[in-house]
């Protein structure tokens, strides 16, 4: 069974989940997917995955489908509640992990998806996360995606994650407290005002337009990280309305086409940001989706500081991206 463990020193949570040990990748060299007979994510294979959970329809059957993840860093079964001594803290691995098959197509990707197909992403979520928030042993819902052969995907077949945890997330936690602290200090939102200054002057503006905008943050984590946010400031992504969803999915079909001129084959990771489940409304948070491409591995400076080396200056990185967006369609 799965669990979480809290360090004493960090108070920092980790899940350990030796079952995951299973995982058909897990000792295959990072370069290049195995060859597979058959992929268990294309159409027709549907009875070598967990049962499907939720679908969206699409032309020749689903669009996307949701199912439990065959090997769970986390468990629903599992019981709720935190036991700590006076070192560690300790919970069973109580949780929920589930997989969006993303497109039907085999070879999709999201530079290659149009705006419908990304919109059934954001929403086959969006209803995954309501349903999901009823449990109430749940804090957070992770949404994530890893692409691409350097990114620790393990099946190059579009999808997506979801890991629900009963504890909110030690960098979800630090977000949150710096979006508080900025809303004290200022009265503003910080993501409202990041995009307005990278609108006004910076540089670091990669694309806008009346529902949502795409920007290089001023100080990345990686080279080329972007964040897509919605311009209408709301903190929960599962309470976003359509017209937002579609506006955010329109920005990223932008974005994944100039990245994919910028940078051909990059892997990367994605995740949507945003608020705990059921938690009180704060009017300092803003839900995003950021997009971190993977460039180079972290080295033990990065680990031993906790400060990443980024190559590539953002308001670069911005004005190459800006310069492969793709035709309006
Ligand atoms: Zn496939
Ligand atoms: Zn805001």
């Amino acid at each position: 069974m799965p669990e979480l463990r809290r360090d004493p020193v960090t108070e920092r949570w980790v899940i350990i989940s030796e079952e995951r040990r299973g995982r058909p990748s897990e000792y295959r060299p990072a370069e290049e997917f195995a060859p597979l007979a058959h992929c268990p994510f294309c159409p027709g294979h549907e009875a070598q995955t967990p049962p499907t959970l939720l679908s969206t329809p699409g032309p020749t059957g689903w669009q996307t489908r949701v199912f439990a993840n065959r090997f769970p860093a986390l468990r629903v079964e599992a019981r709720s509640g935190i036991t700590s001594t006076e070192l560690y803290g300790h919970s069973d691995g109580l949780g929920a992990h589930e997989v969006m098959v993303e497109s039907p197509l085999h070879s999709d990707e999201y530079a290659t998806m149009d705006e419908a197909a990304l919109l059934s992403v954001l929403t086959g979520w969006q209803s995954r996360v309501r349903d999901l928030s009823r449990d109430e042993r749940l804090a957070y819902a992770t949404i994530f995606k890893n692409a691409g052969a350097q990114s620790g995907a393990t099946l190059s077949h579009p999808h997506s994650q979801l890991i629900a945890t009963p504890i909110v997330p030690p960098a979800v936690l630090d977000r949150l407290d710096g979006a508080a602290r900025f809303w004290r200090r200022t009265g503003h939102c910080v993501y409202c005002a990041m995009a307005a200054e990278a609108e006004r002057e910076s540089g670091r503006l990669v694309w806008a337009d009346a529902r949502a905008l795409v920007f290089c943050p001023y100080a990345p984590r990686v080279g080329f990280e972007c964040i897509v946010l919605p311009r209408l400031h709301e903190s929960r992504f599962e309470w976003a309305d359509a017209e937002t969803l579609a506006g955010v999915a329109s920005a990223m079909v932008r974005l994944f086409g100039a990245l994919r001129a910028a940078l051909p084959r990059v892997s990367y990771h994605l995740a949507i940001q945003s608020a705990p489940l059921r938690s009180a409304l704060s009017s300092a948070d803003h839900w995003y989706v950021e997009v971190m491409p993977v460039l180079s591995r972290h080295a033990a400076f990065e680990m031993a500081s906790g400060m990443n080396i980024v190559s590539t200056a953002p308001e670069t990185a911005a004005a190459y991206l800006r310069e492969r967006l793709p035709g309006t369609p």
